[in-house]
């Protein structure tokens, strides 16, 4: 029977949910977090690392600081701004660095100055240089959670990523196959701006060299407010760190480090104006303490490196020596600190400072792209001429090798990386090795026996060429 009480509360609970129905966009839950008066941020989801954008109400007009990746997004969150800071007269859009989470929507803001650091435009420009083959991708990454969410093998937990991550991927897909055009900043500055908006001054400086080299910190005095962009966290709030998985120093040049030590001291030095630090996604937070000891980390890897180069020292000896654990212990498993994203920094500083060329890196682009055939006989033939301008280890050499034999299923190019690596290394039983295993896995036994009985005399101790030997012989055998 339906009774009054239970139609009052039928209607009430009605009442009560029609807000929170409201409280998302395209199926992801919004949050709208009040970080000042005067300036909120603005996000979706609550598991994926997705772009938190701000916004600043000031005497001049609101400031908006970052887009998302999807336009769709923007156009919502702009209304949200408005609805929070009881006004809409945006004046200004800042873009915190180039990548795509955080450009791609400028053109909701084309009414506005948009104001970046001058790497952002070149960056832009290569976020969608290659459109096709990011349809293609964004297509497979659908089909991957689809396939994810239907094989019921996830959790309650993973289940909820896994439907976050497919609908940013499919309204991704949408943007992508909408012709998409960037909308570049209107004006660009290199190391320092000072945006004057009447009660609030934005200052803004290059930062450029630990993510991209478009980064610029934004400081803002009157709120007590340092955005820090994607260059950090000391804390992650969930699972999926995203862009904010590596702290690194790299993308940068010889040029912008003097200028980012500068800037990042004076920064420090403004401590007592600081109270929020703010990462540019919303599952990241920062600490004063975690903001200085990335800035001294930083400050020791550009000294240690310039006396390594000057003192023309051992690099590989450097490289081995100079581990995270060793001379960081500090920051061993602090969020962004990897053993990998540390390696990474001591290559592309010593690529920076030295001006030779990390091997690794360069081959990073023709792997990655499908360049690798086409590209790897002429840059062989170069290192082989002239070995000294590059810069490399053993490892390195088959660390790429099983990367393009394992997670590419690329055994051509494989044998082709650890016939360099033999070539380089002619007394070295593991190249022989791996060469061989390469040639087994392209399904080559001769050649593959041959080069591990070579690897044998080298290492006579090699247990892994011995199983093998004894496999393909009995394979020829049949
Ligand atoms: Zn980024």
């Amino acid at each position: 029977m339906l009774n009054k009480t239970f139609f009052l509360a039928v209607v009430m609970t009605v009442l009560l949910v029609l807000p929170c129905a409201a409280e998302s966009i395209e199926g992801l839950s919004l949050h709208v977090q009040k970080i000042e008066p005067g300036v909120v941020r603005v996000w979706v989801g609550d598991y994926i690392s997705s772009t938190a954008v701000c916004a600043i109400a000031t005497r001049k007009g609101i400031v908006v600081i970052d887009t998302t990746n999807i336009p769709k997004l923007d156009q919502a969150f702009r209304k949200v701004i408005a609805k929070e800071l009881g006004r809409s007269d945006f004046k200004y859009l800042i873009n915190t660095h180039g990548h795509g989470d955080h450009t791609h929507g400028n053109g909701v803001y084309a009414d506005c100055r948009i104001i970046a650091h001058e790497g952002v435009t070149a960056r832009m420009w290569e976020n969608l240089k290659d459109v096709p083959r990011l349809i293609a991708w964004n297509k497979e990454a659908v089909q991957e959670q689809k396939d994810q969410i239907a094989s019921g093998k996830l959790n309650d937990t993973q289940k909820a990523v896994a439907a976050e991550q497919l609908i940013i991927s499919t309204l991704t897909g949408e943007f992508l196959n909408s012709a998409p055009r960037p909308t570049y900043p209107t004006k660009t500055f290199r190391d320092k701006l000072v945006l004057d908006c009447g009660d609030v001054t934005l200052e803004l400086y290059q930062s450029g060299g630990t993510h991209t080299r478009s980064d610029i910190f934004i400081l803002v005095p009157q709120k007590g407010i340092l955005f820090t962009g994607d260059m950090m966290a000391d804390k992650w709030l969930s699972d999926t760190p995203g862009c904010l998985a590596t702290f690194a120093i790299q993308s940068g040049t010889m040029a912008d480090y003097p200028v980012l030590v500068k800037n990042w001291q004076s920064l420090i030095d403004r401590q007592n104006e600081i109270k929020h630090y703010i990462p540019g996604h919303w599952n990241g937070e920062l600490s004063f303490v975690g903001f200085q000891n990335r800035f001294n980390y930083l400050k020791t890897m550009l000294a240690d490196m310039e006396t390594l180069v000057k003192s023309r020292g051992d690099f590989n000896q450097f490289r081995a020596d100079y581990s995270l654990k060793n001379k960081f212990p500090h920051l061993v498993g602090s969020p962004g600190m990897t053993a990998q994203g540390h390696q990474m920094s001591i290559n592309h500083l010593f690529q920076v400072f030295s001006g030779r060329i990390g091997l690794s890196a360069a081959l990073q682009g023709p792997i990655m792209d499908n360049r690798f055939a086409e590209e790897f006989p002429a840059l062989k033939a170069d290192i082989l001429k002239s070995r000294e301008k590059y810069f490399f280890t053993e490892a390195d050499l088959i660390g790429l090798g099983y990367f393009l034999m394992q997670q590419l299923k690329k055994s051509d190019n494989a044998v082709e990386m650890f016939q360099l690596c033999v070539e380089l290394f002619p007394d070295s039983w593991n190249a022989f090795d791996s060469l061989a295993e390469a040639y087994y896995t392209k399904g080559d036994m001769q050649k593959a026996l041959e080069l591990y009985r070579k690897s044998l005399e080298l290492n006579p101790n090699n247990e892994n060429g011995k199983k093998f030997i004894e496999r393909i012989e009995q394979e020829l055998a049949k």
